[in-house]
């Protein structure tokens, strides 16, 4: 696949010189008088169409992305959906729009994107959501299998319907390859807490892969949606990390974690708020123990924060320093790379772990792609 990728490269660039010069192709020829010359080498390193290989001190990193979106509009169209509009981005589709997508891979140093598809099928009855599913995670091990050095996938899973998830994941890992399960912060209003999801968890944690948990539009961006208008987009700004920190707070207090403690949950958003107020979840109980019932945090086996370091987290907080806190509240082995592609929330997602203060050698090489090759299988 890659050698294919650098023949078609190379040919492009070929006959871009052959043309006389495109703004965007690095054409290498000595004395080649080209107007563009200027401009090529001004430009950073992506916009010539070269592949970004992230180093840290002289060793290649193998740059994992954990929070990369797409749609099937074949499921949309079940659902009587389509791609339009700015969430649902004609680039979700990855029939279509893959090269732009691995374009901006290259151009970010991104090596490997973990897809996941937003669920938007939890209302669906039974056999719709059967279906839905079933075309989204053939779709998925299909662009997986076309790009296998480019694309891992997350399945879809029909959660409101935790028995028939239970063996969807399954199928997806065993049949498709696919390497773990995306899933939304709460179901119709249940949160993932709630005793009828236990199959689903037994599941993944019999499989031992990672579930990545990514908050859908009518969590608690809906519930809110009468206090997050106006400026700001705020229905995504504060709306999407609270319905993380909603539902990893209740799998932490409703003793989901201790239940099922080989359960691993990769959380959107840097585990939304939960991190940076990790001190107020520990002293709630001790405050409040009347509605604690059972021990000091409830009938909890460990502190709150403790949980917190058997999670993993994208790092999306943008700020270096806000990477370095959560470095510091989880811990660097539990850090991951998410750009939320192809919604252009930042193309510097790497370079937000190279510039994070602190960070040993070993930690960055982790960060940026190692701990997320051995969760979901990458070689
Ligand atoms: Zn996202």
């Amino acid at each position: 696949m890659m050698a294919a990728m650098l023949t078609r490269r190379d040919f492009l660039q070929t006959t871009a010189c052959a043309l006389g010069g495109l703004a965007f192709v690095n054409c290498n020829v000595p004395g080649a008088a080209s107007p563009t010359a200027s401009l090529t080498a001004a430009s950073p390193p992506g916009a010539q169409g070269r592949r970004r290989e992230v180093v840290v001190n002289g060793k290649r990193a193998k740059t994992v992305d954990v929070h990369a979106h797409c749609a099937v509009p074949e499921a949309l169209a079940r659902l009587n959906l389509k791609l339009e509009g700015a969430f649902l981005r004609p680039d979700l589709d990855m029939m279509t729009a893959v090269s732009a997508r691995l374009a901006a891979m290259d151009e970010q140093g991104i090596d490997v994107e973990a897809l996941s598809i937003n669920p938007n099928w939890y209302k669906a009855e039974r056999d719709l959501a059967r279906q839905v599913i079933t075309i989204q995670n053939e779709k998925l091990a299909e662009v997986c299998a076309a790009h296998p050095e480019r694309f891992v996938a997350f399945a879809t899973v029909a959660l409101q319907f935790p028995d028939l998830a239970a063996e969807q994941l399954e199928e997806s890992v065993k049949k498709y390859g696919l390497r773990g399960a995306a899933i939304g912060g709460s179901v119709n209003g249940e949160e993932l807490s709630d005793p009828k999801f236990h199959p689903f968890w037994a599941k993944v944690e019999q499989l031992g892969v990672v579930v990545f948990i990514h908050p859908q539009p009518d969590g608690a961006p809906a519930q809110l949606s009468q206090r997050l208008t106006g400026n700001g987009y705020l229905n995504n700004v504060i709306g999407n990390p609270l319905e993380t920190t909603i539902a990893l707070s209740h799998l932490i207090f409703e003793g989901t974690f201790d239940k099922f403690p080989g359960v691993k949950v990769i959380a959107a958003h840097a585990g939304g708020f939960l991190p940076s107020y990790s001190g107020r979840a520990d002293h709630g109980c001790p405050t409040r123990p009347d509605v604690c019932p059972g021990g000091t945090h409830g009938s909890i086996k460990k502190t709150p924060s403790a949980y917190l370091t058997q999670l993993y987290y994208d790092t999306m907080v943008f700020h270096p320093e806000g990477v370095r806190h959560l470095v510091a509240e989880v811990g660097a082995s539990q850090l991951l790379v998410g750009t939320d592609a192809p919604y252009p929330w930042t193309k510097t997602a790497v370079d937000l772990i190279l510039q994070t203060p602190g960070l040993a050698d070993a930690d960055k090489m982790a960060m940026l792609g190692g701990t997320a090759a051995r969760l979901l299988g990458i070689q």
